[in-house]
């Protein structure tokens, strides 16, 4: 019996729900729910590589390295493991349209699904931010209604909203919350970051490491930077220039900037001590008058309204006045 590797970041609780199973109480689908960038993907990977894993071990997370399954795994050889990001369509091009990164590799998802597995164990499926069009849906309810043993599904998203809810209901829920500053400290160090640089970007990443590491791509700390200080004019009733982060390519993104300031706000006017998504502007937003409470429920309101629209074809601009309106001073 051996411990086994698992090289996760963070992720407490799923760690410990998972810890807790065994083969036997181990489900046919899982649903990895969370913000972007907080090590869904890399947990289910891991994970994946734990159930392949053919070595005893003392939990059911923990892979060896060395046995066969391991070996598969690593080279991306392994015939029972399957994953593939973003939308999922089945029944197109001749009923192989199982999206991959490579087309050549697209497979029919139901029918590889209800196959057997050919090492003779377990058969493990990533849908990384799955999207399902209504024909994949379908396709794996039928999956759900007789499920072969040993499959394991294992879905992850940051829009619970987009998994239907027939789907949803049948997959058990496993919640990842954001990464604290020193978690994303982490994860950059071990992807080479220097420990200053590390560290300046946490302070910023709203509790995501993909946004830790695209602020320390060019360019995107200017943006944050035009977006703190748009949140601060428009929330003390100054003159709010929206236009250096209200375009289309980085509306998502800059919106849960402002959903980060205005949530640690909100919590700043709970109760000190309250650990804060954007630490790096705590003085700033502790400087902050309060507002009465349905000004905050308004403010939360707006940012739901953004975030939805956000997606339609309405002009940029027109969100961030949304938000501009219901952040300034009665
Ligand atoms: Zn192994």
């Amino acid at each position: 019996m051996i411990d086994g590797r698992f090289e996760v970041v963070g992720a407490a609780g799923p760690r410990a729900f998972f810890e807790h199973l065994t083969a036997a109480t181990l489900s046919h689908g899982y649903l990895f729910a969370g913000p972007q960038g907080v090590g869904k993907k890399t947990f289910a990977r891991e994970l994946a590589r734990s159930l392949l894993c053919v070595t005893p071990k003392r939990t059911l997370l923990g892979w060896c390295g060395h046995c066969p399954g391991c070996t598969q795994t690593a080279a991306g050889t392994h015939p029972d493991f399957y994953a593939a990001e973003g939308q999922l369509k089945i029944g197109e091009r001749d009923g192989s349209g199982f999206h991959d990164a490579d087309e050549a590799t697209a497979r029919d998802l139901v029918r590889q699904l209800s196959l057997h597995s050919y090492a003779g164990g377990r058969r493990v499926f990533v849908l990384g931010d799955a999207d399902f069009t209504r024909e994949a849906a379908n396709a794996l309810l039928k999956f759900f209604e007789e499920p072969p043993p040993d499959v394991v599904l294992i879905v992850t998203t940051a829009a619970l909203g987009r998994i239907l809810p027939t789907i949803r209901s049948r997959l058990v829920e496993v919640a990842f919350p954001p990464l604290s500053e020193d978690e994303i400290v982490e994860v950059l160090r071990r992807r080479g970051v220097a420990a200053d640089e590390a560290r300046r970007a946490a302070a910023v990443a709203n509790g995501s490491a993909t946004r830790a590491a695209a602020f320390l791509d060019e360019g995107e700390g200017a943006t944050r930077d035009a977006v703190v200080a748009w949140f601060f004019a428009a929330a003390e009733g100054g003159e709010a220039d929206a236009s250096a982060w209200a375009t289309r390519p980085t509306l998502e993104a800059s919106l849960e900037t402002v959903k980060t300031l205005a949530r640690d706000w909100i919590a700043l006017g709970v109760g000190e001590g309250v650990p804060l998504l954007a630490g790096d502007q705590r003085a700033r937003l502790a400087a902050l008058p309060r507002r009465e409470p349905a000004a905050y429920v308004r403010l939360l309101g707006a940012l739901a309204d953004a975030d939805r629209i956000a997606r339609t074809n309405v002009s940029p601009p027109l969100v961030a006045e949304l938000v501009r309106i219901a952040l300034a001073p009665p």
